[in-house]
C-alpha cells in the first residue's frame, strides 16, 4: 500500500536512521551491556544487536548494517574468543541483516522468517530505500513461519513470529534464561512511540499482538530490547500496550463517525500520551502516530497468530 502523506517524513527514520542520516560509521562507537546469563546488549545507533556467549560458540541476534560489521565482529571478540555459530535475523529492514554475510562466513546458521528470506532474496523497498537482492551467502539458512526454539550453550532460545507488526517478516526473540526479549522493532526505542512500518507489511493490530505476546513472556524483571537505547521493562512494555489499545480505540471511532484523517488528527487523539511517547529528535510524533493508526485501522486486516 502506499502511503503519500508519511513516505517522506520517515525517509530518515530509526531503524535504518544511520543509513540514512549519512551517518559516519566510522565514528560510531558500540555500547555492550551485559545482561546476564552470557547475554550482552551490542548497542550502537540503530537496530541495536544482542549476543548469546558460551562454550558452544557465539549466538548473534541481528548483524546490524554492512559498514558496523567490523565493529560488531571486534564487539564479540571483547567477550568472546569462540566463532559465531548462529545468527538470528529479526526483521526487513536493512540495518538488521546487512552484514550477514560478513559475519556468517559461510559457517553460522543465519535463521529468520520466511517472509524475511523471500524479501531478501528478491530485493525491496523500505523507507523509500531500494535494498537490493542480498547476495547467496547472506540469505538465511533456515527458515520458520510461526515459531522455532533453539537450543543453544544451555539457553532456550525462542522465536516467535507476529504476523504484520513492525514489518511482515518480524521475530520475536525470547531469552528464556536470561529473560530477554528481543522486540524487533515492536517497541519504542528510549520508550518512544512505537513504529509499525506499514509499507513493509506493519499494522497497529499486529503491534498490538506483538505487544500482548511479549507481555505474556514477561515477568516484572524481563528486559525488553528495542532498536536502540537501554532496555525497557515490563511495566513499560505493558504501558506501550495499553497506549496503543486506546488509541486503536479512539481512532477506530473517529473512523467509525466518518472523520478524515485530517480531522483525526486535528482531534488530537494522542494529546494525553504525547508527554511521555514523544521524544526529542524522535520522527514519531503525536500527529504522526495519530495518521499511521488511521492509515492502519482503514487498510490492513487483522492478523490472526499469534494471540
Ligand atoms: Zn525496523
Amino acid at each position: 500500500m502506499k502511503l503519500p502523506l508519511l513516505t517522506a517524513a520517515i525517509s530518515a527514520l530509526f531503524c535504518v536512521s544511520a543509513a540514512a542520516q549519512g551517518v559516519d560509521y566510522s565514528k560510531l562507537e558500540i555500547k555492550t551491556t551485559d545482561l546476564g546469563h552470557g547475554v550482552y546488549l551490542l548497542g550502537w545507533q540503530g537496530g541495536d544487536s544482542l549476543i548469546l556467549v558460551g562454550d558452544e560458540g557465539v549466538l548473534l541476534v541481528d548483524t546490524s548494517v554492512a559498514p558496523m560489521g567490523d565493529k560488531i565482529k571486534a564487539a564479540i571478540a571483547r567477550v568472546s574468543t569462540k566463532p559465531i555459530k548462529v545468527i538470528i535475523n529479526t526483521h526487513a529492514h536493512a540495518d538488521h541483516f546487512g552484514a550477514n554475510e560478513a559475519l556468517a562466513k559461510g559457517a553460522a546458521i543465519i535463521v529468520a522468517h520466511d517472509t524475511l528470506r523471500e524479501r531478501m532474496a528478491r530485493g525491496f523497498t523500505a523507507f523509500n530505500q531500494a535494498i537490493p537482492p542480498s547476495a547467496p551467502a547472506a540469505l538465511p539458512t533456515v527458515t520458520y513461519a510461526d515459531a522455532m526454539t533453539l537450543h543453544f550453550d544451555g539457553e532456550t532460545v525462542q522465536l516467535f513470529h507476529p504476523s504484520n507488526a513492525h514489518t511482515d517478516s518480524d521475530t520475536l526473540v525470547h531469552f528464556k534464561r536470561a529473560n530477554v526479549i528481543h522486540a524487533s522493532g515492536t517497541i519504542g526505542g528510549d520508550g518512544g512511540y512505537p513504529f509499525f512500518d506499514m509499507g513493509s507489511g506493519g499494522s497497529l493490530e499486529g503491534m498490538v499482538v506483538a505487544e500482548n505476546k511479549m507481555l505474556s513472556l514477561a515477568d516484572d524483571k524481563t528486559r525488553i530490547v528495542a532498536d536502540e537505547g537501554d532496555p525497557a521493562s515490563t511495566e513499560t512494555l505493558k504501558a506501550s500496550r495499553d497506549m496503543l489499545v486506546t488509541l486503536r480505540a479512539r481512532v477506530q471511532k473517529l473512523i467509525d463517525d466518518g472523520k478524515s484523517e485530517n480531522e483525526a488528527v486535528a482531534a488530537k487523539p494522542t494529546k494525553d500520551f504525547d508527554a511521555r511517547w514523544v521524544h526529542q529528535g524522535n520522527f514519531v510524533t503525536g500527529d504522526a502516530m495519530t495518521r499511521l493508526a488511521y492509515q492502519s485501522l482503514r487498510s490492513v486486516t487483522p492478523p490472526t497468530t499469534p494471540r
